[in-house]
């Protein structure tokens, strides 16, 4: 609250940029002292001096008529503006300091969730899985964490693009009628940038609309020619908050995240702090590998199962790997798994591929094996090189079960005090909840791997900030989360088992500035030097880890506020607190 009134009465020097910028126009909001013809010290200064001078006037104006035993609803004309004027400067000076300071009690969270020590917070935390279907700002009072995000917004907005040359100009014309394609942009002008901004430019003759508030400068578009985006107009700038340390397989890692969602960093912070002071979690790689499964037809059913066999004896394996392999000095064949539906055969290929991602890699590999089948299937129809039987990026049971990417699990021991003090409940109401949500509830719903309250939270936030694919974070996200009494019912066991965790540390948006950045933060930047694939499963157990801090935190939020709930019914009854959760 401090910190807001000082704000709205000095101006916010906005990073990079010689403009100061008030926290009004950072803000967007208009302070109602902008109407008033004085400055606002003054003229809270006349409202108070007022609203004293009346009630001073009127009090003794009331004493004088119980003296004089004259009727209190007799006033004189003095008396008549008095009372206006007590009217207008109590009016005034509750607006100005009345409700505000009453709103910022009421709705702003603590940004230090691991001191919090009142049930204010357990409350806002409780709300935390219901805010965040609302945009922020309608649930939480966001205003100051916001306002350097807009004044970045701004410093862009201050450099529009110039396009002055003729030759732009041309070009932009060009693109409007059609006559130069958009795409083509980049190979003909052979600058990446310069082709953005006239791509930008044409975008907007031809829409008509406005793009400003999206960046065009501060980014590197040779970085990502030919790999991550085409056709770029500018970028979409993303907050990246900073959880930890997250003390896991005993070394500490800040975990950033990229993410626009209010309380999710803190939350998992609280987790961390949680998992730290009980000694650390720990993690385990039980599979390390990438799956591709083409399609391919036959006559008959009978041929299919043919080739079925063929691939599932083992004598076979040794020249396909070597086939397969050939694709990359990193790819190795792990198996083949076949499902048949009449006469079409899914072939499942597994590999491993260092520190990459691997969806290049596998695919790659399986092309080499397909041909190579093609001499001694002739009759084999390669109907497509995914099938769906892979799953990528849908939700599918083979992940589930069979594992796609990084398998992982994860686990630690949370102290009894420590789910107390730290996570404001305690490990009888968080194993009862465990059960009846992430259990039962789950599969309740059908649930397909989402035994979780919310790993995709997590795993998006963490992927979009190190550079991963994040519409993997489908399958990644699937997470069943155990929890038990241990020691005799004093402390928590908990764990998370996450069977697709596809993550690479090489490859894809790994490389580009940012993201790589946050992946140097993590210890895991570009290949392992030591072995291939060393940074890759490590990021893997990172988002695990990161993953059993948010489960704990928000379990203990829920559990918490069931606390508080039961509270305020049997001792506040006149609430309504059916609105509260
Ligand atoms: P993906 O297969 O995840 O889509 P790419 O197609 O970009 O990723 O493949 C990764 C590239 O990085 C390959 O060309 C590979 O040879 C190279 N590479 C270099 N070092 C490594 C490593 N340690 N692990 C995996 N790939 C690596």
């Amino acid at each position: 609250m401090e910190a807001r009134w000082r704000s709205s009465a000095k101006p916010v020097q906005a990073p990079k940029t010689t403009k100061t910028v008030s926290f009004e126009e950072v803000s967007g909001k208009a302070s109602s002292s902008e109407a008033l013809p004085l400055s606002l010290h003054l003229t809270n200064a006349v409202f108070f001096s007022l609203f004293f001078s009346v009630v001073y006037f009127l009090l003794s104006r009331w004493r004088e008529k119980i003296r004089t035993s004259t009727p209190l609803h007799l006033v004189n004309l003095s008396e008549i503006v008095a009372i206006f004027a007590f009217i207008a400067s109590f009016v005034y000076l509750l607006g100005f300091f009345g409700i505000d300071f009453v709103q910022s009690l009421i709705l702003r969270p603590s940004t230090d969730l691991w001191n919090s020590e009142d049930e204010e917070e357990n409350e806002a935390l409780l709300r935390k899985e219901d805010a965040r279907k609302i945009p922020c700002g309608q649930a939480l009072d966001c205003s100051v964490t916001s306002a350097p995000i807009i004044s970045a917004q701004k410093v862009v907005d201050e450099k529009p693009v110039k396009l002055t040359t003729k030759e732009d100009e041309e070009i932009i014309k060009a693109i409007v009628a059609g006559t130069t394609p958009s795409y083509s942009l980049e190979s003909k002008l052979g600058d990446c940038k310069r082709a953005a901004s006239i791509r930008r430019e044409a975008l907007g003759r031809i829409t008509g609309k406005s793009l400003s508030g999206l960046p065009l400068d501060g980014f590197d578009y040779e970085s990502i020619l030919g790999q991550c985006c085409e056709m770029p107009i500018g970028y979409v700038q993303i907050p990246v908050g900073i959880a930890g340390p997250l003390l896991l397989n005993g070394k500490e890692y800040s975990v950033p995240m990229a993410t626009t969602e209010g309380c999710l960093v803190a939350s998992t912070n609280r987790g961390c702090k949680a998992i730290h002071l009980s000694g650390g979690a720990s993690s385990v790689l039980l599979k390390d590998g990438m799956a591709r499964a083409p399609v391919v037809r036959f006559g008959t059913a009978k041929r299919a199962v043919d080739l079925k066999f063929y691939l599932e004896d083992p004598e076979n394996f040794e020249t396909l790997a070597v086939v397969f392999n050939r694709s990359s000095r990193f790819a190795r064949l792990q198996g083949i798994k076949c499902v048949i539906a009449g006469k079409n055969l899914y072939l499942r290929f597994t590999c491993s591929t260092g520190d990459a991602m691997g969806m290049n890699m596998v695919s790659k590999g399986v092309q080499n094996v397909l041909d190579f089948l093609q001499t001694d299937f002739p009759d084999m129809d390669v109907i497509g090189i995914s099938g769906n039987f892979c799953s990528d990026k849908k939700p599918a049971a083979v992940n589930w079960i069979e594992g796609r990417g990084k398998s992982v699990v994860c686990e630690a021991i949370i102290k009894g005090d420590v789910v107390r003090k730290v996570l404001k409940t305690s490990v009888e109401s968080l194993v009862e909840l465990n059960m009846l949500k992430n259990l039962t509830g789950s599969a309740m719903a059908g649930a397909l791997g989402g035994f979780n309250a919310h790993a995709s939270n997590i795993v998006s936030a963490v992927y979009i900030a190190t550079g991963q694919d994040p519409a993997q974070n489908i399958e990644s996200s699937h997470c069943i989360t155990m929890m038990e009494a241990v020691n005799e019912g004093n402390d928590l066991h908990i764990s998370v088992t996450m069977p697709s965790i596809e993550v690479g540390t090489v490859g894809g948006g790994t490389q580009l500035a940012s993201q790589s950045a946050c992946l140097n933060l993590l210890g895991v930047k570009g290949a392992s030097q030591e072995s291939p694939g060393a940074n890759s499963r490590r990021l893997a157990t990172i988002v695990a880890g990161a993953v059993l801090a948010g489960e704990l935190s928000l379990m203990s939020a829920l559990a918490a506020g069931q606390l508080v709930k039961s509270h305020m019914k049997y001792n506040r009854s006149s609430k309504d607190v059916s609105k509260t959760s």
